[in-house]
């Protein structure tokens, strides 16, 4: 009934798909498969035939199979059964999770014109025990026992599937028996292949393989040197993602088997489970990370649902460990399917608020997604079944891998940016608070230039004053000379300093002649002004510096001439006489004649205290020049 015409119907299809007819032909193909799968098939089908065509005989559709729940039956047993057997339901033979012995089997006869050698593949590396007989309708003539229960090199041939030698005789008709008993899914995507098809096919699949274990290897060095570099913890989750996703596809595809751990039959049995989870768990603690879902500002409901997601996922790393393998599996897949989803969730929630290291991120779980949507379409024949298709789950985690590894470097010159701009904010600051410094600082020296100068200008009016008062409690208030105190200083000063140097010092000290008589014929007033005349007639004629006239008491002057003889001396006071008695003052309409008498003294003193000496001596002569009738100069030496 599934022979031949079907089978090339069929395998047409996949290779050569014209687009609207293909659905009409799954439409008619379904309903006709599930038709005859309601009916028990009887297994006097007719044999597949071997035409010596090249390629891939895929024999998944066309088995019959047989459920045994007791797992008591042996090859020879189910050989002689003839009823019971049933028709697969589909293309590929896929029963779910269930342990019981299931027998598939297909007649094949070799209609070629030579004996070619075949391989029988099973394309599917998570069996346990796979038990492969061919019988001439007798007896079995070829047996072979695989299985991922089995260490490696038991294989008749080292291959990651499960490979086996199978001879098919020209003319002859075998009968092929299939055993599958295993504790996971009971899949069995089986076909018979030409030896030297089988190896040139294979190539390209492993080169294929190369490339996506490749590429990952590169993405892992690549993020292990950026976390080495950057120091960013999310590096590290990300490059522990970045192993755990190949070492899944690689223990799911039998490779890690082949190469890594072919003795290691318990551990292999939980390898699928422990990446798949480890890479789970990693993903989460990288979004976590990367995503910043420690941010406070961030809904309640987001983070209570990812801590509940990586308890879940510690709980399905606790049952690769130490449940049965069917509860591990479900655990794991339901609980991967879960945190892919939360992932994306997040991955939305945060590129809806608008961060772009976002984008990258839901782009690149996206992709993973895609991937298993574009494989389960080909396993429901929606596409067509290629390298690419057959692929799609591998490009879908180069592909986020990749894209996150963009997100990272994205985030990065994210940080990088607000950096710089915290920076460059900062440094505006600082700029700002030095400006306001540098204007404090100028208006509190301009401050104090103000208070300088204006501290100047009172000490130099102060000074002023001072000057004023001194020159006031230096003079005489009715002549302007210089009183009786600054002579009596400026003399002492005087006569010392000429002790010092031995210089002469001369002193004059005058009277002005019956001034008595004077005031009281004239008044107290004019008897002022004429104090005042005779004072400006004294300034006139002393002429050097150093000289000064003092009044020295009533109408008595004093005149020290410092480093002056006897001789110049008495010409001075000559000279003031004179001009005093030559000079009227005038009194209403009457000139008065006012005199003057002299004493001069002159001497080189002997010791600092000479200067009363001195007065002492000039007050002598002035009294002789009274008594020799006044008008007079009387010098005395000392
Ligand atoms: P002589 O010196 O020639 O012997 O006679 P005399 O009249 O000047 O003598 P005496 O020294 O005794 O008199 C000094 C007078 O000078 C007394 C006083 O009336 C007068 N006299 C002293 N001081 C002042 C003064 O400040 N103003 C006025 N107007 N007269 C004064
Ligand atoms: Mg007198
Ligand atoms: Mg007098």
């Amino acid at each position: 009934m599934q022979g031949l015409p079907v089978c090339h119907t069929q395998h047409q299809r996949i290779v050569d798909p014209p687009a609207p007819e293909r659905y009409w032909r799954w439409i008619f193909l379904t309903l006709l498969v599930v038709a005859l799968g309601l009916l028990p098939i009887v297994s006097s089908a007719e044999p597949l035939t071997l035409d010596g065509r090249a390629g891939e005989l895929p024999l998944s559709g066309k088995l019959l199979h047989l459920r045994d729940p007791s797992g008591k039956l042996n090859a020879d047993a189910v050989l002689s059964q003839k009823t019971d057997w049933q028709a697969a339901t589909g293309s590929a033979v896929n029963y779910g999770i269930d342990a019981s012995s299931w027998w598939f089997r297909i007649d094949i006869r070799n209609d070629g014109h030579s004996t070619e050698e075949y391989l029988l593949e099973v394309a599917y590396a998570s069996l346990d025990h796979i038990g492969i007989y061919l019988s001439d309708g007798e007896k079995i003539v070829t047996q072979h026992l695989l299985g991922d229960q089995r260490p490696f090199y038991d294989r008749p041939i080292h291959h990651h599937f499960f490979v086996a030698p199978v001879d098919f005789p020209v003319g002859e008709t075998r009968t092929l028996l299939i055993n599958v008993h295993t504790d996971g899914v009971v899949q069995l995507p089986v076909s018979l292949w030409e030896e030297g098809d089988f190896a040139s096919h294979d190539q390209v699949r492993q080169l294929v393989a190369g490339i996506y274990f490749g590429a990952m290897l590169v993405m892992l060095i690549y993020n292990l040197f950026m976390f080495i570099g950057i120091g960013d913890r999310s590096y590290l989750y990300y490059v522990g993602f970045v192993l755990s996703i190949p070492m899944f596809v690689s223990s799911l595809t039998g490779y890690s088997f082949q190469y890594l751990w072919p003795e290691a039959i318990i551990w292999n049995g939980k390898s699928i489970g422990f990446f798949l989870t480890s890479a789970m768990l990693f993903a989460l603690f990288f979004t976590y990370d990367f995503l910043e879902l420690k941010r406070d500002s961030l809904a309640t409901f987001i983070k209570t649902g990812f801590r509940a997601v990586v308890i879940i996922g510690v709980l399905m790393m606790g049952t690769v460990f130490f449940a049965p393998y069917n509860v591990m599996l479900i655990s794991v897949i339901s609980g991967a399917t879960l945190a892919c989803s939360a992932a994306l969730i997040i991955g939305i929630y945060g590129a809806v608020r608008g961060e772009r290291p976002a984008v990258f991120y839901v782009l690149a779980w996206s992709s993973l997604f895609l991937g298993g949507l574009t494989l389960a379409a080909s396993k429901l024949a929606f596409l067509p079944q290629n390298t690419f298709t057959d692929n799609a789950v591998q490009i879908g985690s180069i592909m986020l891998v990749v894209l996150l590894s963009f997100a990272l470097a994205e985030r990065i010159n994210q940080e990088r940016r607000r950096r710089y701009d915290a920076q460059m904010e900062a440094l505006k600051n600082e700029r700002q608070a030095r400006q306001a410094k540098e204007q404090a600082l100028n208006a509190q020296q301009q401050a104090n230039l103000q208070l300088e100068s204006k501290v100047a200008r009172r000490t130099e009016e102060l000074a002023k004053a001072n000057a004023v008062l001194q020159e006031l409690s230096d003079s005489d208030g009715l002549t302007g000379l210089r009183n009786r105190r600054y002579l009596d200083n400026y003399l002492d000063r005087e006569v010392t300093r000429c002790f010092r140097y031995q210089h002469p010092l001369s002193l004059i000290l005058l009277d002005i002649d019956h001034f008595k008589q004077f005031n009281d014929r004239f008044g107290h007033h004019i008897g002022d002004d004429c104090l005042r005349m005779v004072a400006e007639q004294l300034r006139h004629c002393v002429a050097r510096d150093s000289d000064i006239v003092a009044r020295y008491g009533g109408e008595e002057f004093c005149i020290v001439l410092p480093e002056t003889e006897m001789e110049g001396a008495r010409a001075v006071a000559e000279r003031i006489r004179r001009r005093i008695a030559e000079t009227p003052f005038r009194v209403g309409r009457d000139n008065i004649t006012v005199t003057i008498s002299a004493g001069v003294t002159c001497a080189v003193p002997t010791s600092p205290d000479h200067g009363a000496a001195l007065l002492q001596r000039a007050d002598e002569g002035l009294y002789q020049s009274k008594n020799d009738g006044r008008n007079r100069v009387t010098c005395m030496p000392s």
